[in-house]
């Protein structure tokens, strides 16, 4: 595999104009080689900067991805909702990047054929206290810029989806679904054919400064998966690129951590938090043609319906934190995703308090997300955070951070701000 990446590298020297140059020097016997961007995972994130770095800024990059494809993280494990940008605080990255990302993502999804369906959202007070709080989002989504809010009456929202059952629903509808695939799929083309290199099988294990030039550190990940951690390892190679975007998702904030010359002070502690789905069997016509959600808990948007493209009904996620996840074992992907047909109990009386004619027996255990979070159980609203040398004191690198939901609807707006900011570079 590491010939995949020293290919990747050679076929980015050929192309005349970039700046990859060869210089094998080594130091320990670890080869070095030029680069210009390297943009640090292949999630939805990784490749919309990848994209728009090649395709905007005429950059060369090399995406360096441990997994042997595009994403196979948090962005195939998500509830596939184009959100419309209601819920965050006015002004906040979330609030910005989702309603942006939203309107580039249709636009992009209408450009490129990219299956998507603008079904429109319910969110639902089940009972009269609730209501407060339903007014609270939609004067909330008005300042955030969300076209369309308007708040129906229960009957309205009754007649539209017969299952459900609510006393107010706030109808939000520039929200939809999209097949995420489809959009890495394409967007992975585009950025090949201007010019950007997926290397995959390759993790990035660290780095280090000398003067002002950033080194990364990258190994084979078939090479990783029998260390010890307690024995000396080298990389298989050594990067030495203008501008790094670490977008590795759940383990952005640990692969930081293990870069020295960085200002450790100002990375985010590490949190995950599984969050599982589970899918209605035994019907015959799906249940609801319109997503809905109840108010928001826990810091979570709920156990809310989600729909894929076929009208398969899913439910989903809960929260379940997760403890014991050290930074190495977050790097090596060791997360677990098992889906425990018990934790169906639980679901049950949630999406009752909305869909109380919902069977016994009729969910099935289906798929589980991580959320990267940036803050513990109980905290308040974290934002997504994305550090540049102002604040971490390595030019040319730009991290980011607890890139949750809405992280695939902000995709592409993340992506313009990260290429911006790096433009200077
Ligand atoms: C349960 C759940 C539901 C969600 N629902 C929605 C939703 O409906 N709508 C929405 O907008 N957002 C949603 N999100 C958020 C959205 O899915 C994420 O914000 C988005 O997918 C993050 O993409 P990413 O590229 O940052 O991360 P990832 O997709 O995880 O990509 C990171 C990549 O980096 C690679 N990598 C990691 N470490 C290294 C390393 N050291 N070296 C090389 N490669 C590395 C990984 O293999 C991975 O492929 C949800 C998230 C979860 C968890």
């Amino acid at each position: 595999m590491m010939k995949l990446l020293r290919d990747s590298i050679r076929n980015l020297a050929e192309i005349p104009s970039i700046t990859v140059r060869k210089n094998l020097s080594s130091a320990a016997g670890v080869p070095k080689e030029m680069a210009d961007c390297v943009v640090i995972g292949a999630g939805v994130v990784g490749i919309a900067v990848a994209r728009e770095l090649s395709l905007n800024f005429a950059r060369n990059v090399l995406v360096i991805e441990s997994a042997s494809a595009f994403g196979t993280g948090i962005s195939s494990r998500n509830s596939e909702v184009i959100h419309g940008g209601i819920y965050y605080p006015t002004n906040s990255l979330k609030a910005c990047f989702c309603v942006r990302g939203r309107r580039l993502l249709y636009e992009y999804c209408n450009k490129h054929g990219i299956p998507h369906k603008q079904i429109g959202k319910l969110i639902v007070a089940s009972r009269h206290e609730e209501v407060p709080k339903l007014n609270y989002l939609r004067n909330l989504g008005n300042e955030n810029g969300v076209e369309g809010l308007r708040m129906m009456e229960g009957s309205e929202a009754m007649a539209l989806e017969p299952e459900l059952q609510c006393v107010r629903a706030l109808w939000s509808p520039t929200s939809g679904i999209i097949d995420s695939h489809s959009l890495m799929l394409s967007q992975t083309g585009e950025a090949e054919s201007h010019g950007t290199t997926f290397c995959y099988n390759n993790t990035v294990v660290g780095a280090h400064l000398e003067g002002k030039q950033i080194h990364l550190h990258i190994s084979e990940t078939e090479s990783l998966k029998d260390w010890d951690r307690k024995s000396q390892r080298y990389p298989d190679v050594v990067l030495l690129p203008k501008l790094v975007v670490n977008a590795a998702g759940l383990s952005s904030a640990a692969l930081a951590r293990c870069f020295s010359g960085i200002n450790r002070g100002v990375i985010p502690q590490s949190y995950y938090s599984r969050g599982c789905y589970f899918s209605l069997s035994n019907t015959t016509a799906p249940a609801f043609r319109h997503l809905i959600y109840p108010l928001p808990e826990d810091g979570t948007l709920g156990v809310h319906v989600t729909l894929d493209l076929d009208g398969q009904v899913k439910f989903g996620p809960d929260i379940e934190w997760l403890n014991d996840i050290d930074d190495i074992s977050s790097i090596q992907n060791k997360f677990d995703y098992t889906v425990r047909a018990d934790r169906a109990k639980e679901f049950y009386p949630k999406i009752r308090k909305y869909y109380p004619s919902l069977k016994d027996g009729s969910l099935q255990p289906g798929y589980a997300g991580i959320r990267p979070r940036v803050s513990g159980p109980g905290d308040g609203f974290v934002d997504f955070i994305i550090q540049g040398e102002e604040s971490h004191g390595i030019p040319g690198l730009v991290n980011l951070f607890g890139i949750e939901s809405p992280g695939l609807t902000s995709s592409m707006a993340i992506a313009e701000y990260v290429a911006a900011k790096l433009s200077n570079c």
